[in-house]
């Protein structure tokens, strides 16, 4: 099955017992018994919902994976993962990373013993030198966030194998539509599903994906025992979204394009940050391992003065002033202040998270309307 047929067939049935083209919202928190421990495959909806079960067949299916698992949010579905570390084990992170996940690891995960080296993997050969007998993951966003930076997962699989480390790799930005992390030698895919698999600024909720049996029996398990999971309605409306990704990131591919070209151009424009671009440093490796460059941008403009970008930001109409990304209307946001600013001043910069840096999450409006949009707030500065 390809990708398109995939994202409305993979792994689903209809509803056996009527026929229900899309899984019924099985809004129930437990299941009747004939005798204790017979059921039908459903004891508890923390340990399993036959609508969660739905939507977990069909992340893995989009992933190219033999497991699915669903969460309450992106960060639940990270947390989850590292829930499989013991006090003394090492990650190894990208430096230039979603802001929330940065987070969770510095001011929850380092006060349980885990150690954690966030590098810059714009060279995967760097990656080695921080690989201890401890290194237990290796943590990897592409492209990256808000600078649309692009790591070269083959290469980093090599680094990962040769030592016997997991390597992860959050996937919400480029989306199976783009890049499958699993067929590249990647063993965990995270998604925040909050974001394009949802793809309408309407639900929270995070997914993880593995191939592997035993890595995928020990992610149930934190699952369950932890219970961060996602309810039945929401699985619907994720489920119901990713029946129409393919479509939905055609459109934000073209738009984000034609947008990074006209940012390009702009004489108040100073860089614009998009893996499309023959000058983008890892230009060679987004084209290899990606099918398009996907709707995110990210663009400073000249001077670097915050109360520029506020000024951009504050006047936009059809471009929202807000958090998050991926849906089908077109978002703005300013990292240093907004996504990022859990991340202290100095490490925002060294990783070019300046203060004039906008951050586009480019929708699937007309394009003439959202160039007509930056046009006149970009005439105010
Ligand atoms: C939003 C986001 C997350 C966190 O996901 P939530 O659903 O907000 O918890 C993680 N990684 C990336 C790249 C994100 O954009």
């Amino acid at each position: 099955m390809k990708f398109n047929t995939k994202t409305i067939h993979g792994k689903q049935q209809h509803d056996p017992s009527t026929g229900a083209v899309m899984p019924p919202i099985y809004q129930t928190s437990t299941y009747a018994q004939t005798s204790p421990g017979e059921h039908k495959g459903y004891e508890y909806s923390r340990t399993g919902n036959p609508t969660r079960t739905a939507l977990e067949n069909a992340f893995a299916s989009i992933e190219n994976g033999n497991y699915g698992l669903a969460f309450g949010s992106g960060l639940a579905a990270i947390d989850c993962v590292l829930k499989l570390l013991k006090p003394g084990d090492e990650v190894i992170s990208t430096n230039d990373l979603y802001g929330g996940t940065y987070r969770i690891f510095t001011q929850i995960f380092e006060q349980y013993g885990i150690k954690f080296h966030f590098i810059g993997m714009k060279n995967a050969a760097t990656i080695e030198a921080y690989v201890t007998k401890n290194t237990k993951i290796i943590w990897v966003e592409t492209p990256t966030n808000p600078m649309l930076n692009i790591i070269d997962i083959k290469a980093v699989a090599r680094v990962s194998k040769k030592h016997s480390i997991l390597l992860a790799v959050d996937n919400t930005f480029a989306t199976p539509y783009l890049q499958n992390p699993l067929d590249m030698g990647a063993d965990i895919v995270m998604h925040s599903a909050t974001k394009y698999l949802g793809g309408h600024s309407d639900v929270v909720m995070g997914a993880l994906i593995v191939n592997d049996k035993e890595l995928a029996t020990k992610l149930y398990f934190i699952q369950n025992s932890c219970g961060a999971i996602c309810g039945p309605m929401d699985s619907f409306l994720v489920l119901r979204g990713i029946k129409t990704l393919h479509v939905r990131m055609q459109r934000h591919c073209e738009n984000g394009k034609i947008i990074a070209i006209y940012l390009a151009q702009h004489p108040k424009v100073e860089n614009v940050f998009w893996p499309g671009f023959e000058s983008h440093p890892n230009h060679k490796i987004a084209k290899e391992q990606m099918r398009d460059y996907g709707g995110m941008l990210s663009f400073s403009t000249k001077g670097n003065r915050m109360k520029d970008a506020f000024t951009v930001v504050e006047n936009l109409n059809i471009f929202t002033l807000a958090e998050s990304l991926g849906g089908v209307e077109s978002l703005a946001g300013h990292p240093a202040s907004m996504t990022h600013a859990a991340i202290p001043r100095e490490e925002r910069e060294k990783i070019g998270v300046v203060d004039s840096l906008i951050r586009l999450s480019v929708g699937i409006e007309d394009q003439e309307d959202l160039i007509a949009d930056l046009e006149q707030a970009l005439a105010l500065i």
